[in-house]
């Protein structure tokens, strides 16, 4: 009698692992995306998770200035909801344009993404864009906002300040209130981090696009950082952009991503969309001008060094890495 019972102990032992290790295989496994879980333990009920998230995008939506040209805003939408159909999610997406020059991009609980308008100005093809977006998509997908708030035994996200949330690229807001926050959150963390770049990468690629994108976004996040060295370094310090992350990122995508024939590395599309952006970004800045004239005007030399605003139209040529041996 007791034998049997250890015997089936050990089997329901062996079901539970073997079960673990089959999700871990399908996790590594592109050809598995949406019929795998990445959730993990979760204290949130989906639906919790949502209108916790919903409550927080009105929030957003308050107190940042959304883009309300319809042909950009519209076009990041569809962007967005084709990654999404790619991913792990199981949650409906709404995708929002940010009007703020500041390289961002991040996700709400429940499927509420946020792009900012200089995450566009800064990719250069929509594969850029999206690999950026495919990361927030991750954080959602694998629920890592209630996860680390199940840690922290926050009851309800939705009363946290929104300094709390991070993104993809920006911490600068988190960053000039980091004394506030506690470490639980500072450390959404290198695990989540990887995690959401290991899978944004697989829906990346999953939507057709090139994955080694992601590593040209990399490189332009830290060529950015290098140029403006003041401003960008310390975002990196919980979600570094570094050599690591991206030798990580080529590694994973030459072991887990089987080479396709084609892959969509821009579309003309994105090109007219963003060169939409720019001039509406170079209008205002004319605007701006007129308006300095009026008053004292402070000029800068020329060549006395970097331009001081952040429209990142000036950026230096980045040699494409070959993934190919
Ligand atoms: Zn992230």
């Amino acid at each position: 009698m007791r034998l049997i019972c250890v015997g089936v102990v050990l089997s329901i032992a062996s079901l539970t692992v073997a079960l673990a290790d089959d999700n871990k295989g399908k996790k590594d496994d592109p050809s598995q995306i949406g019929n795998r879980d990445v959730g993990g333990f979760n204290c949130y009920s989906i639906d919790k998770e949502i209108a916790m998230g919903k409550q927080l995008a009105g929030e957003v939506q308050r107190q940042a200035k959304l883009m309300d040209d319809p042909i950009i805003t519209e076009y990041v939408n569809r962007v967005g909801q084709n990654l999404a159909r790619n991913s792990d999610a199981k949650v409906p997406f709404t995708f929002q344009v940010i009007d703020d020059p500041v390289l961002n991009a991040f996700a709400l609980p429940g499927g509420f993404v946020f792009v900012n308008t200089g995450l566009m100005t800064a990719a250069e093809t929509e594969a850029e864009m999206a690999s950026a977006m495919a990361h927030e998509i991750a954080h959602v997908a694998a629920r890592h906002m209630t996860r680390q708030a199940c840690r922290a035994q926050v009851a309800n996200i939705a009363t946290l300040p929104l300094i709390f949330l991070g993104g993809w690229g920006g911490y600068a807001a988190r960053q000039a209130a980091s004394a506030a926050i506690p470490m639980t959150f500072l450390s959404f963390s290198r695990g989540y981090e990887a995690e959401a770049d290991y899978l944004g990468l697989q829906y990346l690629y999953a939507a057709g696009y090139d994955p080694t994108a992601a590593i040209d976004m990399f490189e332009r996040m830290m060529s950015l950082e290098t140029r403006k060295p003041g401003s960008i370094a310390k975002v990196f310090s919980t979600h570094p952009m570094n050599d690591d992350r991206l030798k990580k990122a080529q590694a994973e995508i030459r072991k887990i991503l089987p080479q396709k024939a084609e892959y969509v590395v821009n579309t003309s599309e994105y090109a007219e969309v963003r060169g939409r952006l720019l001039a509406i970004e170079n209008q205002r800045k004319l605007r701006s001008v007129e308006k300095d004239t009026k008053g004292p005007v402070l000029r800068r030399s020329p060549g006395s060094g970097a331009p001081a605003d952040d429209s990142g139209d000036d950026h230096p040529t980045i040699k494409r890495r070959d993934l190919v041996e």
